[in-house]
């Protein structure tokens, strides 16, 4: 098939050349040029595990080319996805659907016979029926466009295999016409048996922000446990594995921490919230308002420990920061609860060193006040505290012993509790884990770095620090 693919970020970047990757002739199309310009020649402009040799291989064969133009597009193509960016307009919870509606406008007139729109974008039920309005408002006489919706579930860092290999494929259609071209599309994954789920669009659309709001809320969970671990003394890693074990619960993404960031969850769930409201159902998803907070209060729960375990201040202090990036694997930083710790800490008083193996130029783009470090070496250089912030596994396998030697002293705090406590103490390091409390303390010995926290920090009154990321915006 000819299918042309919209916005060729972490989403249509992938899709698109995993498209071509399984037979069809793809076309991607971005506004950004310099994007562009990267993507035809085989580059990918951003870090994701086995997507350039997927890219390289289709663009070589012919079967995959980019261009800037939606009037091309047209002329190409019979099947157009939409893989723009929704984010969270300013002053308000809701999506801006303004890059999607552009989508529409710039193709939809050029649009001569017969093809199908398929909107892969996260955005707000409802959204597929206000384009198809929109749509036959904008293409010439005669011609004949559908809509349809077709969510992503993509994972950054797993994007390719999720998109070859996806759990499961959904389909928001409105005619049995626009089905059948999507089984085309879909073939080889159909034959492969993976589950392929025909809904109506509103269906499609609400399964895609749903499944954020669960992940959301598990994460957020068990993060409140860790607060309740806290206060009693307890463990939240073992009760995790404790729970985990029940089928019904399942261990996944019930790792405690600093708690979630991208550029997906944290604005899907507040979309969510404000699209619930138009619907006058704003009290049945008001539990998300506060998964929300408590995953934001995770970030000033690091920012507290940390200060404690600075010696109640970081004003003089040298503070390394291990990990930039929202998770490991990925070179994003929107919305990343390490860059809004780093940067909190920094605007505390400290000295800031941050080290990413992939997010450091997109990291500094943001946060050029923030100091980067080429390498851990460097980064922990005379350091009074190390925070390990995103839990890419070349951390895990550091050596705390040589790195107890660089520093000023020896105190790490695991945010998210990636680490061996054991094997750090052992190597003369203070270890506080979120969580945790008992993790700190050696059997028999007196828990030497162990932070008694704040009341505000386990009570989550400390103040919001809007620049920083540390709270919601808007409220
Ligand atoms: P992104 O910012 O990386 O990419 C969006 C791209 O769209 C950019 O390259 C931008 O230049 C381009 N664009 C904007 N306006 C355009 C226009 N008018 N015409 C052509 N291109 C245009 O965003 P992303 O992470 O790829 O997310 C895209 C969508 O996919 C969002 O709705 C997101 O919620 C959803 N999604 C993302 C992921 C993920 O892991 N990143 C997973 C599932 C779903």
């Amino acid at each position: 098939m000819r299918l042309t693919v919209i916005g060729t970020g972490y989403l249509g970047a992938v899709h698109a050349a995993c498209m071509a990757d399984i037979g069809h002739e793809v076309l991607g199309v971005d506004v950004d040029i310099q994007k562009i310009e990267a993507l035809a020649e085989g580059r990918p402009p951003f870090f994701e595990p086995g997507l350039q040799e997927v890219l390289v291989r289709n663009v070589r064969s012919g079967r995959l080319r980019f261009t800037t133009s939606l009037r091309e597009a047209a002329e190409f193509g019979d099947v157009h996805f939409i893989c723009v960016g929704t984010p969270q307009q300013r002053g308000s919870n809701a999506a801006d659907l303004r890059h999607v509606d552009a989508v529409i406008d710039g193709l939809a007139p050029y649009l001569h016979g017969r093809s199908l729109i398929v909107g892969k974008s996260t955005v707000p039920v409802g959204t597929t029926a206000r384009l198809a309005a929109r749509i036959s408002e904008r293409i010439p006489d005669g011609s004949d466009v559908e809509i349809a919706w077709n969510p992503e579930f993509l994972r950054e860092g797993y994007a390719v295999q999720d998109t070859l290999q996806p759990d499961r494929l959904v389909a928001g259609v409105l005619s049995s016409r626009a089905d059948e071209t999507l089984r085309t599309v879909y073939a080889p994954m159909l034959q492969a048996g993976i589950p392929y789920i025909s809904t109506d669009p509103a269906t499609a659309e609400l399964v895609k922000v749903s499944a954020n709001s669960f992940l959301a809320t598990k994460i957020s969970f068990i993060n409140a446990m860790a607060e309740v671990c806290e206060a009693a003394g307890a463990d939240v890693v073992t009760l995790a594995d404790a729970i985990g074990h029940d089928t019904r619960i399942g261990r996944r993404f019930l790792s405690a921490g600093l708690g979630f960031g991208g550029g997906c969850l944290p604005k899907d769930i507040r979309a969510f919230t404000a699209r619930a409201a138009e619907l006058g159902v704003d009290h049945s998803v008001a539990f998300l308002r506060e998964m929300d907070e408590i995953n934001l209060r995770q970030r000033r729960r690091t920012v507290d420990i940390a200060r404690g375990m600075a010696d109640g201040t970081f004003v003089g202090s040298r503070v390394a920061v291990l990990g930039a990036t929202f998770k490991p694997d990925s070179d994003d930083v929107r919305d990343s609860p390490a860059l809004a710790v780093a940067a909190a800490v920094h605007a505390e008083g400290a000295e800031v060193r941050v080290y990413d193996p992939q997010g450091m130029e997109n990291a500094r783009a943001v946060h050029g006040d923030l100091t980067y470090a080429p390498n851990v070496l460097t980064a922990l250089k005379d350091a009074d505290v190390v925070l390990h912030l995103t839990e890419w596994s070349q951390f895990r396998e550091l050596d705390p012993v040589k790195l107890a030697a660089v520093v000023r002293a020896p105190r790490i705090l695991d945010a998210r509790n990636g680490l061996d406590a054991a094997v750090w103490r052992s190597a003369g390091w203070t270890v506080r884990a979120l969580g945790r409390p008992s993790a700190s303390v050696v059997p028999g010995q007196q828990p030497a770095g162990r932070v008694t926290l704040p009341q505000s920090a386990v009570r989550g009154s400390a103040a919001p620090i809007a620049a920083t990321g540390l709270s919601r915006s808007p409220k």
